[in-house]
This record gives C-alpha cells, structure tokens and sequence, in this order.
C-alpha cells in the first residue's frame, strides 16, 4: 500500500501535491494508468506480460525511457526527437537538485555518474554498461551520453579553460564518425551496425572537467572486409571514399566513377556515401592531417618521414584485391591462373600497397612448407578455394591492423595525461546476445561476453543492496536466486570447458572433423547443467543453456576460426612493402614482431581468438569491477526499424534475453522504495499527530537519525504506520493535496 502511495514523486511542490493527489487516486482506484508507471519494479504482478503491457503503454504515449530498478529501459523510438536531447534538457538534468526525481532518462544516469565522480572525497570511477540487440540503439544512447558530458562538462570549465575544455571535447566526439566509419557497416538488422566492442572512458579532473578519454575496442568483424552476407555491405569507408573521391583522387587510386568492386555490394544503397567528408573533417580534428589522411586512402609519397606522412593506402588497395579471381586448375602440380581480365586488378592492387606484382600474386597461388631438420623448403600450388582464402587473409589481416593503429592514433589523440584527471566514466558499447539458426565462434564469443556482464551485475547488484542494508540496519534475509555460475563454469570452468576444449583442438594441431569436437563436448562435460540437449540438429553442434536462452552453435570450422591462421608467407610478403604504413603495420624487425606473428611461423598461434577475447574480457570485467556500474538495456520495438511500431513477440524475446524480469525481481525482492528521510518527513509529516510524540519528536514515524539522504526503505516496520491510522488520515491527506 505505502508502496503505491509513494509510487511518483516529482521536484517541486506543486508538482508533489499533483502527484500526491494522483497517488492517492491510484490508491483508492486501484492501479495507476500502466503509462505512467516510471519504474518497472511498479507493475503488479512483475510478469513479463505486465512489464511488455507498461513498456507498450509508455511508447503509444511517445514515452521511451523506464526505470526498472536499478536498471533504464531505453525503447529505439526510431524516429528522430530533438527535443528528447536537447542541450537545454542536459541542463535541466545536470542542474536539477535531484535529477532521478525527473522523467526517467539516460541523461538521469549520465547525471548521477557525473555527480558521483565529484561528489565523493576520493573520486570513484563510474561505468555505464549499454546492452541490447543489434540495432537497439546502444551507440545511439553512448553517442547522447557523450555529448551529454561534454555539454556539462564544458559548462563547469572556468572561463580561461573553456577553449581548451570545448577543444578536447570535440575531439572525443570526432572519435565516434572516424571510428564508426571504419567500424561500422549497413547490416540486415541495422544500418549502421557496429562490427566491434568498445569501452570509452572520459577522464575527468577534480574540477569535473573532461582532459581526455581513452578508447578500447574488442573483437573487430574483420572478416566482413573480404566476405559480406547477402544484402549487408562492406565497412562504410569504402563506400564513402568510392562516393566521396574528388576527380584528382579517382585517378590516383584508380576508382574511376561507377567501378564495380567484388567486396562492395549494394552500393547503390545511398545510406553513407556522402559522409566521406565529414570522416575526413573528423580525422582533422584528430590530429590525423590531411597528407596522412591521403595516405589511408591512398597517397604514397615515400621521399618523407614517416611521422608526418604515414603512407597508407591500404583501403583502395584492399578494393581492387577484392577484384582479384582464380580458376581451378587442372593440372594439381601447376597454380591456378587469374581469371580473365583481373590481371590488372593485382597489378592496381600491387601498386596501391606498394608490393611486387608477382610476389603477391604469387603468395596467393602458392603455399610453402618447411620440413625436416634443414627446414628445407617445399612449394606447393594452392586450390582456387585455397588461393581465395589466402587473399581474403591478406585483406583481413591488413584491415583488423589499420583499425588497431587508428584506435592507437584515436587514443594518442584524445588520451590525457595520467596526472591531469582523476577518475573516469566508462561507456560500454557492446554487442548483446545473439541466437541465430546458425551459430559459430562469432556468437560464441558474444554470448560469452554477455554472460559474464550479467555475472557482473547480478553479483554487483546483489552485493550493493545487501551492504545498503545492513547500513540501515535492516533485517534482511535474501531470496536465493540463481546466478548464471553454472554456465560460466560450462564456458570457461577449470579444468575442462568449452573453451578449453576448442583451444586444445588448436593447439594440438590436428585434423579433426566436426563430429569430433561435438563428441568430445559431449563426453568431456557430460552431466554439466548448462549443457542442452542435442537431439534436434543432423549437423554437429552442441546447445549452451544461456542466461538468455539456448543457443545452438556449429561445429564446423569453429576450431579453423578459433586459430584464425595467418601463413606466414602472407606475413612476409607484408613486410617486403615499401608503403611506410605498411611497414609500420608490418615491422621485419623480429624485436618489433607482435606475439602473433612469431608464433604464426609454426602455424600454430599461441594465442587463440578465444584465449584473446577471454583476456581482453577479463581485463574489461576487472576495469568494471573497480567501478560503481549503471545499466541501462536497449530495445528495438520492431525489427523493421520502423516508428510507432510495438511488435510484442519482438520485444518479448529481447526481455526474455537481458533477464529483465529478473532484474525486477531482484529489485522487488529488496526494498522498492527508497525515499530519503527528509523527503519522508515532509511528505508524511501530518501524520506525526496520529502517533503519540516520542523524545525524538519523529520516532514513532521514522527511525531516528538526522536528516540525510541516506534512503529509507518502505518495508521497515517502523516506517509502516498501522492501516487504521492511514486511513483516519486519508481525508487531511486528500485536503492537503488538493489545496492549491
Ligand atoms: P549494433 O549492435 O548493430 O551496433 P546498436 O544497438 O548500436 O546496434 P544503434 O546504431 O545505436 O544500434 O541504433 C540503430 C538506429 O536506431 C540508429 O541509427 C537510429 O536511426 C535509431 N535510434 C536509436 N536510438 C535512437 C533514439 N534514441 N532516437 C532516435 N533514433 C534512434
Ligand atoms: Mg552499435
């Protein structure tokens, strides 16, 4: 009852009394209108049948944003609304006393984040976890949240550093066009699907403004570069630039109007083309300047230094590679010839990457091999599926390069130095849960990514609510729920996992099929709770019991991806360029050498693509750890992308998939409502005349303590008045509302 009485509260007075009065009439009506319902942990009962109802109600009202606990519910209105993100909102957020007491909004979150940076004696580092299906709107929301901070940072800058606060932060919001231009790409699901992980953390100082941020990425498609599904594209740069070009650069990277590219499908999809500009006047702001700039794109001027003209090209290069086809040969001893008429695409190819024609033609027709003790060498012609996979390497590999160095070039660009800031606030834009009818390595990795973020944040929450507590000194027993440890110990579990298995398979270096791997995930984790059922698919595969659901993943060519092989002669042949980039790219100098490569020289890469994501995630989840962590899940109301559309059994599958209603389940299983003291006492204060005055004048109401902004929580009995005495105080209650 208290907590359908306290259900809404506003900042000012008047707003108080409204929503007093509206209390009230929810409480003699009975249930409130769903729509206006700002927080999930609200509805009754939690199902996800009445959370899907009230999230429906809110978005015919044009409503997207809803608190569900500790969690923000972000619906993609996929429409544009100014007014939704105006400066002027972020000001009334960042001014107002109390921002969560407004309409629920990520600017409230980036508000609390920006305050609890300050407001603390020593700074505590904030993260804001972003989750939901492709499309969702999770770079979307990041992108708000990091004008967010930059409008009410710059506006915290005294007057001297205001320039210097407007230029880094311009800087930082350039990242986003540069990094989404080479990271993102049109997909079935969206138009503008990022292809990697990222984590940004904006580096504030004690004053709250912002000196610099730091960029880290995870797990980059590369292989969209060489290989698109039908109807998705190719990252967009390549179609900025073959749509962007002015007349001088079609001709010297040979992209003549209209050329037909085997690696860029649907270009007459007109979504980015004409951005190339706004790329490049983004790469400025970096400190990328223009004759570099040429050089990614193709502008090789080898008489200068390196520093200032880092020769690249590397993008038309990769295009004309793309258009680079084999026949089947004939004869097994003799390499597969070109395809009529694409000599001359590894001849522009070459000499876009600064190569030897004939050693990079050759590099793809034939394979060495290094037997025996003299490590004698032998020569063997490659088949056309062979000579295609090693050019699609070629590509892949310099392209998941160029990103790294330009996320490097990103970073030396907006990185502050460590003594100018104090504590940071953590974007984490990644990829949510994923279950397609086929699924390999790619969703492996992503759906293990998300289980551990919901680790996290189970753990997190449950940890925080249990130490508010036992602040307040509530008895409290907890409801046991269950955390998704038995999955983490089917993914990665000592001794024996599922990723363990697949690395074995790698490092062991044999041939083995399929069924093979199936079966040994079979009998090596027979009995693991989290291990589903396999008895629908002929195809070998085994099924995860996610947090989210199961998921089916396909044996076939997981371990070949789990090794990523890079031959060593393609290594090579990169680092005989005389392009300056590529040589940066690609150091002869064994000192320089990355891990990778050393290791690639016996074909067998010490590091796995699943031993580096698991790395680099842990080292994520240790970053997080060390953080207090807000989340907000985003959700995509239709798959059409279009407005105005509410497709129940879409949304339903995504609740289902981030474990919403769980989240809200955790949060009623606590306390619901947290209303500090002094807005307890001033709201409920006539009632103190019901109970008879103790010493401390509000003891019979409230627990005595002074007047903080510590919360107070509904279901302590000393805060619940007897049911008689609210409703003997229901009229004066009602009279004081309604009096203007
Ligand atoms: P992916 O995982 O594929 O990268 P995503 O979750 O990052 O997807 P976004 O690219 O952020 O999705 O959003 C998809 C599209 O939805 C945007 O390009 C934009 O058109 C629209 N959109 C998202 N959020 C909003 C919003 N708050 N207001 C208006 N449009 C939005
Ligand atoms: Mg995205």
């Amino acid at each position: 009852m208290l907590q359908q009485v306290n259900g809404h509260s506003s900042g000012t007075d008047a707003e108080g009394k409204a929503s007093l009065k509206g209390d009230l009439q929810q409480f003699l009506d009975g249930e409130a209108p769903l729509h206006q319902l700002d927080d999930l942990t609200k509805v009754n009962p939690v199902t996800l049948e009445t959370v899907l109802r009230c999230l429906q109600a809110r978005y015919t009202e044009d409503i997207f944003y809803t608190n569900a606990g500790c969690t923000l519910v972000a619906l993609n209105p996929f429409k544009p609304i100014p007014q939704l993100y105006a400066p002027e909102l972020m000001q009334e957020y960042h001014a107002a006393p109390q921002p969560q007491k407004l309409k629920p909004h990520i600017f409230t979150v980036g508000e609390q984040t920006y305050r609890n940076v300050k407001s603390l004696i020593k700074p505590i580092n904030q993260s804001i976890v972003v989750s939901g299906e492709s499309g969702a709107g999770k770079t979307w929301t990041s992108r708000c949240l990091m004008k967010f901070y930059a409008v009410v940072a710059s506006s915290s800058a005294s007057c001297e550093n205001h320039k210097m606060a407007e230029r880094i932060e311009q800087r930082i919001l350039n990242s986003n066009p540069v990094m989404e231009a080479f990271g993102n790409a049109c997909t079935l699901r969206n138009n503008n699907s990022s292809r990697f992980g990222k984590f940004i953390q904006l580096q504030l100082n004690r004053a709250q403004q912002m000196t610099g941020a730091a960029v880290q990425t995870y797990l980059l498609e590369k292989t969209r570069v060489a290989c698109q599904a039908s109807n998705e594209r190719n990252f967009h740069i390549f179609y900025q630039i073959c749509k962007g070009a002015t007349k001088d650069e079609r001709l010297q990277w040979y992209l003549p109007e209209g050329a037909a590219f085997s690696w860029l499908p649907n270009p007459e999809n007109n979504l980015e083309e004409d951005c190339f500009e706004l790329t490049r006047e983004a790469m400025l702001h970096l400190g990328i300047d223009t004759p570099t700039q040429n050089n990614i794109f193709k502008d090789f001027k080898p008489h200068r230094t390196i520093s200032k003209e880092l020769a690249i090209t590397v993008l038309a290069g990769l295009l004309h590679l793309g258009n680079v086809h084999f026949t089947d040969s004939e004869d097994e001893a003799q390499p597969c010839q070109l395809m009529d008429g694409t000599k001359v695409s590894v001849r522009t190819s070459a000499s876009l990457l600064h190569l030897q024609e004939d050693l990079l033609l050759e590099t793809m027709q034939i394979r060495t091999i290094k037997a025996g003790k003299q490590q004698q060498v032998f020569r063997k012609p490659c088949s056309r599926a062979e000579c295609d996979t090693r050019r699609d390497c070629l590509a892949k590999l310099i392209y998941a390069r160029l990103f790294n160095w330009l996320v490097s070039v990103i970073n030396s660009s907006i990185c502050a130095d460590s003594s100018s800031w104090t504590a940071f606030i953590g974007l984490l834009d990644v990829y949510g849960f994923e279950s397609f009818p086929d699924n390999s390595l790619e969703q492996l990795c992503i759906n293990y990514a998300n289980e551990k973020l919901q680790q996290h944040f189970v753990a997190h929450y449950l940890k925080a609510q249990q130490e508010e507590y036992a602040v307040e000194g509530l008895e409290w027993s907890f409801v046991n729920y269950q955390d998704n440890q038995t999955c983490l110990d089917l993914l990665e579990g000592s001794p024996i996992s599922i990723c363990s298995l697949i690395n074995e398979e790698c490092r062991l270096n044999r041939p083995s099929s399929a069924a093979q791997l199936q079966s040994r995930i079979e009998s090596a984790l027979a009995g693991k709770p989290c291990l589903g059922h396999n008895k629908l698919s002929r195809e070998p595969s085994f099924v995860v019991v996610h947090f989210a659901g199961p998921v089916r993943y396909h044996t076939e060519g997981l371990v070949e991806k789990n090794k990523d092989p890079v031959p060593p002669e393609l290594t090579g042949l990169l680092q005989q360029s005389q392009d300056p980039l590529l040589m940066m790219l690609f150091p002869d100098n064994p000192e320089e050498k990355t891990q990778e490569e050393l290791s690639g020289q016996s074909r067998v890469p010490a590091l796995t693509v699943v031993s580096k994501f698991k790395a680099s995630l842990e080292q994520l989840l240790q970053v997080l750890h060390s953080t207090t962590p807000h989340y907000i899940r985003c959700i995509k109301p239709n798959s059409q992308s279009k407005p105005q559309t509410f497709l129940q059994k879409e949304v339903l599958s995504q609740l289902e998939a981030c474990g919403l209603v769980e989240t809200i389940h955790i949060s009623a299983a606590g306390f619901p409502i947290r209303v500090s003291h002094q807005n307890f006492v001033e709201r409920y204060k006539l009632l103190r005349r019901l109970r008879p005055r103790t010493s401390s004048g509000l003891q019979g109401l409230c627990p005595a303590r002074g007047p903080s902004e510590q919360p107070l929580c509904a279901k302590d009995a000393t805060l619940q008045p007897p049911l008689q005495d609210i409703l003997h105080a229901l009229p004066a209650l009602i009279q004081t509302a309604t009096t203007p």
